[in-house]
């Protein structure tokens, strides 16, 4: 039977959304069917319309409406909450082999999500489900109960020159 891990993308360099869509991809090809959550943001991208294609082999939900600034709001802790619980009822289906939550670590930092939920969430995954999580700054504690963590470490980017976030590169 398939045995699912814990991974995690974390750092302040490109590639952690585009691991776990990776990932997603590459899962597909086997034939897993794959739950993308996608907490904070609400971007229409590149992934989201090339998942369209892969038909009910993937579901991609997004929980949010933009960054997080400062304290969250209601609305913001509200989306992410009801975000929680759905993937939450996903991974505990049994119909999802590889579970995303893009930008989870980015939840838990600006306290819509208390890394203590994130962590019964990995403690109570069924052995069968593969746990991505990614976004800057993973929790210590979220780190301690993952089993592959990787960063992403800028070394030199080019949104420092001002090149903003293009289409069908970083959305
Ligand atoms: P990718 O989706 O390309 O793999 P990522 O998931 O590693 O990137 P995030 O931290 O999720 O990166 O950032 C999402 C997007 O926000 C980036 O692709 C970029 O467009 C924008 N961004 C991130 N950091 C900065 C910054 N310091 N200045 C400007 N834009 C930024
Ligand atoms: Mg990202």
């Amino acid at each position: 039977m398939f045995r699912g891990y814990v991974q995690i993308y974390t750092g302040n360099g490109k590639g952690k959304t585009t691991a776990a869509v990776g990932q997603a991809v590459r899962a597909i090809g086997r034939g897993f069917r794959v739950f993308f959550a996608q907490f904070i943001k609400s971007k229409e991208t590149g992934e989201l319309i090339a998942f369209k294609s892969f038909g009910d082999l993937i579901v991609f939900k997004q929980y949010g409406k933009g960054f997080v600034f400062g304290k969250p709001t209601t609305e913001d802790i509200k989306a992410a909450r009801e975000g929680f619980d759905e993937v939450t009822a996903a991974v505990l289906s049994g119909e999802y082999q590889i579970v995303v939550l893009d930008e989870i670590n980015a939840a838990v930092s600006s306290r819509l999500i208390e890394s203590a939920a994130l962590i019964a969430l990995i403690r109570n995954k069924p052995a069968n489900v593969e746990l991505i999580l990614t976004g800057r700054a993973a929790a210590d504690e979220v780190i301690a109960a993952a089993d592959l963590v990787t960063e992403c470490k800028e070394i030199k980017h080019y949104y420092n020159s001002a090149v903003a976030a293009r289409e069908g590169i970083e959305f």
